[in-house]
């Protein structure tokens, strides 16, 4: 049985998914106004292990992403190129897409772009009001989030913490930490008529719609980077139990650590990003999956390319092994097959997992017989080359 770590809970816990055999993940996508760097690639490469596990156990995945283009950097960028926002989305989105596919991330099976599901988000946002959790305030409409039960549990923060952010300002709120989900005040270069008011849906409610249009009152895990808990996902969750009539509409909050360059977060200004595509060009896939997979995904990284290019050897060793399966499997093999599939198992420990594998080669190495099937199930679940 999978373990894994849950932020809501703060523990590891057994998973369990709502359908018997069917897992659905929502990701949190990217902002489609730049390319995809290292930090994003960890995070898909991170959840397409965990769906390349899950396959390997008898369980389909349901993988969807949303894709931000409702968002003042699309605006921005559309602005400076004198086209609209639907243009810069769908080249970085389509640049996004061409990025999952050269990394082998394939278990990514539906992209959604935000824009589409406006009228749903202005329904949901209609529907809390009805249901009184949501309010106008000079123009806006916010979630009052007295409201909501455990409101906070998920980014652990207390009523007081909560309300030293001064989240979403604008005049006539009920609360500060409330959260806005249209804002008709300010002005934005695209905006959408609703009964709210000319305005734009906020970021937070549009991966709500697009979850619940998609996947309905409950699933499975909801993953992203580490820095979206809050307010993010606080929102998310509570949006969500509120229109689900669920304290618990999500089964795991999976979240990924930060990638770092040189000590600090990745940032144009700096001059300091990784580009996916740049990376792919100069190693290839499988290098960069085994160096995103030699540390736990729950930690930060700070990207090295000496560290990246010392995966080299394990990736030569894995073609080496490769090049001598035999018909059969040694025992002493099959246990470490067993012990490389558990360590996944065991909240997704890959840096354990890649030790196992690189004892398997060393095994072949010395003479020791793997199989076709069995080396190929190991490349499969870790997405490389065989
Ligand atoms: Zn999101």
């Amino acid at each position: 049985m999978l373990k894994l770590f849950n932020s809501f809970s703060s523990s590891v816990e057994d998973f369990i998914p709502f359908e018997k055999n069917l897992v659905k993940i929502f990701i949190c996508g990217p902002t489609v106004y730049d390319y995809a760097h290292l930090g994003h690639a960890r995070i898909f490469l991170t959840y397409d292990l965990l769906s390349r596990y899950l396959n390997d156990q008898g369980l389909q995945t349901d993988v969807l992403v949303n894709m931000t283009d409702i968002n003042q950097n699309v605006f921005n960028k559309a602005k400076e190129n004198s086209t609209t926002y639907k243009d810069v989305a769908k080249f970085y989105a389509f640049a996004f897409a061409d990025d999952l596919q050269s990394l082998g991330v394939y278990s990514v099976n539906r992209l959604a772009y935000v824009s589409d599901y406006v009228s749903s988000i202005e329904n949901e946002v209609k529907k809390l009001m009805e249901k009184k959790v949501a309010y106008m305030a000079h123009g806006n409409v916010y979630l009052d989030v007295s409201k909501v039960k455990n409101y906070g549990k998920i980014s652990k923060q207390t009523k007081t913490q909560l309300n030293m952010h001064r989240l979403d300002i604008g005049p006539g709120k009920k609360n500060p930490e409330d959260v806005m989900l249209w804002n008709c005040t300010e002005d934005f270069a695209f905006s959408w008529d609703s009964e709210f008011g000319k305005g734009v849906p906020w970021w937070h409610m549009q991966d709500t719609a697009v979850a619940f249009e998609n996947f309905g009152k409950n699933y499975d895990i909801h993953g992203g980077a580490r820095e979206l808990l809050y307010p993010h996902h606080e929102a998310h969750l509570a949006q969500y139990q509120l229109l689900s009539d669920s304290d618990a509409p999500v089964k795991s909050w999976v979240h990924v650590g930060l990638v770092l360059s040189g000590g600090e977060k990745m940032s144009k200004s700096l001059g300091n990003v990784v580009w996916v595509h740049d990376l792919v060009k100069k190693h290839g896939p499988d290098i960069i999956r085994l160096y995103i997979f030699s540390r736990h995904y729950r930690d930060d990284m700070d990207f090295s390319e000496k560290d990246l290019v010392e995966k080299k050897p394990l990736l030569d060793l894995i073609r080496f092994a490769g090049a001598r399966v035999s018909d059969g499997t040694d025992k002493y093999i099959s246990d470490l097959i067993n012990d490389f599939v558990k360590s996944l198992g065991n909240d997704l420990d890959s840096p354990a997992a890649l030790a196992k594998l690189e004892e398997i080669c060393l095994g072949v190495k010395d003479g020791k017989k793997i199989n076709k099937i069995d080396f190929g199930r190991i490349c499969t679940i870790l997405g490389i080359t065989p």
